[in-house]
């Protein structure tokens, strides 16, 4: 068990857990740049599937990608008052364009050239509703320009104090989506529509379950009219942000001018939405899955599905299982299905097994002289749950296998986030809640956002979501389970990364 000691339990230290589990398994390294990671192939090629997955489901429902500077005049920042307000401290600034060599040696070799000091220092992208919307401006003049359904993968720095591998990172990867509308219900439908594609993409790539709903006032994105977002919940009972979709309303249309003419030869001002995930899903579905052995990766996003191990001790037997792990790769690669075949003679089959599973190969066939006398492969499921398998139609029952542990995953994750979820809570109720374990807790609000900070103040609970019909309490809250004034909604709160 040496290796898998390399990893610190969950129970004892989730935290230190989680960095064992990336650094393990290879998924990322810090950087010298003080809050940036580097994305190792284990790491990245779990964000490609990621990115191939979402990127289809974005297109299928009309949107088309597009690519807009990383830099944005300093000026547009401040055009959307909320918007500067919310990101203003934390913006990296480029000033200068050029060094100076300083004839010193050292950090001290070069200076920025004053005389290449910018007009107007340029702000590097945060986020780009305003270069995208001065740019619908210039596209945008008729209703039959409408809707605009624009999305951009790229990535953005916002120079964050605090950082976690993938969950908050200086410089982090994501598609931010911007689209522009004739009315009200056509953006709402539009970042309602979004909400359900990272719902869908959430559950059915990452098995990871998402409450949806809207966010309340204090804690919606800068400039926006509303927030919407899914919301998972991890294995040490605190809630993860996954993603978010806004009704911008006319705000940024306002601030940019990005108006049309109507059928009836009006100008009106359009309605905008945009939407985002990122990197931190990596995160999420590391904290949702893994275990002390590793990291467990849902088979859909597993960067390799299947490994195979094969198992001798003579040239002989060396030469006979090899053939076989040959044609099983054969056959599994036919189906589709990423596999590796882990033929290492510098390695003993144990070792491999646990370097595998750190690595969270969801499924392990491991094939010896016996086996192959057996016509047979002896399979092993990351998590749990050996069996042997013919190898006449593996193919079939390795995807079948995979399949069954996807939903299983998601199934999982599901009862383990009902099981940490507390509904109809009293305030003392929920103050010895967020003290003792934590999850989420299902109460009534008032609304007041004086309310919501003295929650924060006294919990360091936050109002996750207030959550769409289908995940509410079967019986409305009367009253706001803090101040006891009349409920406007039931909320759920939960201690958040
Ligand atoms: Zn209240």
């Amino acid at each position: 068990m040496a290796q898998a000691q390399k990893i610190t339990p969950r129970a004892q230290d989730f935290s230190e857990w989680y960095n064992d589990v990336i650094m393990q398994a290879e998924l990322a390294d810090y950087s010298p740049v003080r809050g940036c990671m580097v994305i190792r192939p284990n790491g990245y090629r779990i964000w490609e599937l990621m990115q191939r997955a979402l990127d289809d489901m974005i297109k299928a429902s009309g949107h088309q990608n597009a690519y807009f500077p990383l830099f944005i005049p300093q000026s547009f920042l401040a055009k959307e008052a909320e918007h500067v307000e919310g990101f203003a401290k934390e913006v990296a600034l480029v000033t200068h364009t050029r060094l100076k060599a300083t004839g010193k040696t050292g950090a001290a070799a070069v200076t920025p050239d004053p005389e290449s000091a910018l007009e107007e220092p340029l702000v590097v992208r945060p986020t780009s509703e305003t270069i995208i919307y001065a740019m619908f401006a210039k596209w945008i003049q008729s209703y039959r320009d409408l809707p605009l359904l624009l999305n951009q993968w790229c990535n953005v720095v916002r120079w964050e104090r605090r950082t976690r591998l993938f969950l908050r990172t200086t410089e982090f990867l994501w598609q931010e989506g911007h689209t522009a509308h004739a009315d009200e219900a056509d953006a709402e439908r539009e970042a309602r529509t979004i909400l359900g594609i990272y719902r869908s993409f959430s559950e059915d790539w990452l098995a990871m379950p998402v409450i949806t709903g809207v966010k309340t006032e204090s804690e919606r994105f800068a400039g926006a009219l509303r927030t919407y977002a899914i919301e998972a919940l991890m294995q040490d009972r605190k809630a993860l942000q996954a993603g978010t979709s806004h009704n911008l309303g006319q705000n940024f249309a306002k601030a940019f001018e990005v108006q049309y003419q109507t059928a009836a030869g009006d100008q009106e001002y359009v309605w905008n939405t945009s939407w985002g995930v990122t990197t931190r899903l990596i995160g999420g579905l590391i904290m949702t899955h893994s275990d002390d052995f590793g990291l467990i990766c849902p088979p859909r996003l597993a960067p390799v599905q299947v490994v195979l191990v094969p198992i001798w001790k003579s040239d002989d037997e060396r030469a006979k299982v090899l053939e076989v792990g040959e044609r099983v790769r054969g056959d599994l690669q036919g189906a589709g299905l990423r596999v590796t075949l882990d033929a290492r003679d510098s390695l003993k089959p144990g070792a491999k097994y646990f370097e595998w599973e750190a690595r969270g190969v969801p499924l392990r066939l491991e094939i010896g002289p016996k086996d192959v006398a057996a016509g047979q492969a002896m399979s092993a499921r990351r998590g749990g749950g050996k069996a042997p398998l013919p190898l006449a139609g593996i193919a079939a029952a390795a995807t079948q296998i995979l399949d069954e542990m996807q939903s299983g995953l998601l199934g999982t994750a599901r009862e383990r986030r009902e099981a940490a979820s507390i509904r109809g809570v009293t305030k003392s109720q929920f103050i010895e809640f967020m003290k003792d374990k934590g999850g989420f807790a299902y109460g009534g609000f008032c609304g007041d956002a004086a309310c919501e900070a003295a929650i924060k103040e006294e919990t360091a609970a936050t109002v996750r979501v207030l959550p769409d019909p289908e995940f509410r309490s079967p019986e409305a809250p009367a009253t706001c389970m803090w101040c006891g004034r009349p409920s406007i909604a039931e909320a759920v709160w939960a201690q958040a990364y």
